[in-house]
C-alpha cells in the first residue's frame, strides 16, 4: 500500500497529504531529469506540492505520512530550489480575501481555486 494512497479528507478540499504525485504535470520542469523522474516514481518518498512550489520528504509513522521535512537543495544536482511558497499562500490569501484560517471549514470554501495549484502564484509573478 502506497503512503500516498489515502486521498483529502472526505469533504475537506485542503489536506496537509494531498496526493501530489498523482496532480503532477508532466511538463513541469524541474531542477534536472532526476528529479524530474524521481518525483513520478512511487517507490521515491519525495512530494513536489505545485500549491506551495516546494519539495518535501514525508517522515513516516506506522506506515503514515505524518509529517513533512522540506529540502531546499535538489539531492541529485545540488541546485538551490526555488522559495518554498507556504508562507505568502497563507499571507496573500488573507489579505485579498480576508481568509484568516483557511483549515476553518466556512472559510475552505472560500478559498479561490486558483489556490489549489500553481495559478495563484504564477499569475502574481512570485
Ligand atoms: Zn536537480
Amino acid at each position: 500500500m502506497s503512503i500516498f494512497s489515502k486521498g483529502p479528507i472526505p469533504g475537506r478540499k485542503l489536506s496537509i497529504f494531498l496526493p501530489e504525485k498523482k496532480k503532477l504535470n508532466p511538463q513541469q520542469i524541474h531542477c534536472c531529469a532526476s528529479m524530474n523522474i524521481f518525483l513520478q516514481d512511487k517507490r521515491m518518498f519525495l512530494n513536489y506540492s505545485s500549491t506551495y512550489r516546494e519539495y518535501d520528504i514525508p517522515l513516516l509513522y506506522k506506515r503514515q505520512a505524518t509529517a513533512l521535512q522540506g529540502i531546499t537543495y535538489c539531492p541529485w544536482c545540488s541546485k538551490k530550489l526555488p522559495k518554498s511558497l507556504r508562507h505568502e499562500w497563507f499571507v496573500i490569501l488573507e489579505k485579498e480575501y480576508g481568509i484568516n484560517d483557511p483549515f476553518d471549514r466556512e472559510q475552505e470554501k472560500l478559498i479561490p481555486e486558483e489556490f489549489n495549484s500553481d495559478e495563484w502564484w504564477k499569475k502574481r509573478g512570485l
